[in-house]
This record gives structure tokens, C-alpha cells and sequence, in this order.
């Protein structure tokens, strides 16, 4: 008795995996997830592409590490730097002929409008008003 329930449990859970798989290929179909890798492939070789198209790295400072990190700037705003990779490749190339190619880290300063200068001509000492600077300690020295 207690052998053929196992036989019968055994055989309902072969059942359920198979039903579970049937199900599992109907919401995954194999073809679906080949198409988004595929998809996902061709978007990087198509930001490759671009990203070469541009001259391959960052226009300011000649970074070229990371494909991810490096980003197309329109001068005219950012709403002209929404380029899809899902474009197809004329429409993309269109796109980023207006734009520069930058490394996230220059767009970022672009966009904040860091003069040329850089940090050293806003020290957080000269904001703050820091105390007398150590240059006129001679002062009066004259003999
Ligand atoms: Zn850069
Ligand atoms: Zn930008």
C-alpha cells in the first residue's frame, strides 16, 4: 500500500515538472530570449559603431576604456542626445553627427559649466574667505 502511494507520488510530480516546463516554455519561449540577446548585442555593436564613428574616444580628455562610459553631447541640449541604439544605424548616425563624443565624466562637466580653469579658481579657501594668507608674513621687512 505505502509503496504505491510513493509510485503514485513519484509519478504525480514527474507530471507537475512536466506541466511546470510546458508552462515555463509558453511565458519563455526560446525564440523570445534569443531575440533579446540578439537585440542586445546588436545595440552594443551599433553604440561601437557610433562611438568610432566619433573618433572612438572621449573628445576632451581622450578617454576610450569603457564602450558604457562614453556618451554622445549635442551642444543644442540634452533632449538631442536621446539616441537609441535601436534606431536603425542611418537614423543613429544622423543623430550623432551633430553630437561630440565624451566620457561621462567630461558630459557631466560640460553640462555643469566648469570653467577651464577647473577647481583651483573657486578654492573652497577663497569661498569661505580663509584668514590671512601666509604670503605677508615679510610684511614690513623693508629696512
Ligand atoms: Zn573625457
Ligand atoms: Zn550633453
Amino acid at each position: 500500500m505505502g509503496d504505491y502511494e510513493r509510485y503514485k507520488d513519484a509519478k504525480k510530480r514527474k507530471q507537475y515538472k512536466k506541466d511546470y516546463n510546458k508552462q515555463y516554455r509558453k511565458t519563455h519561449p526560446p525564440n523570445l530570449i534569443d531575440e533579446r540577446l540578439r537585440n542586445n548585442k546588436l545595440r552594443k555593436t551599433k553604440k561601437l559603431q557610433a562611438v568610432e564613428y566619433l573618433g572612438g574616444k572621449c573628445s576632451k580628455c581622450s578617454y576610450n576604456k569603457c564602450l558604457s562610459a562614453l556618451e554622445f553631447h549635442h551642444p543644442k541640449g540634452r533632449k538631442k542626445e536621446q539616441i537609441n541604439m535601436g534606431w536603425n544605424w542611418e537614423r543613429i548616425k544622423n543623430a550623432i553627427m551633430e553630437c561630440i563624443l565624451v566620457c561621462s565624466n567630461c558630459h557631466r562637466e560640460i553640462h555643469a559649466g566648469v570653467p577651464k580653469s577647473g577647481l583651483t579658481g573657486v578654492s573652497a579657501k577663497h569661498v569661505i574667505g580663509g584668514s590671512n594668507p601666509p604670503s605677508r608674513s615679510n610684511h614690513g621687512a623693508l629696512s
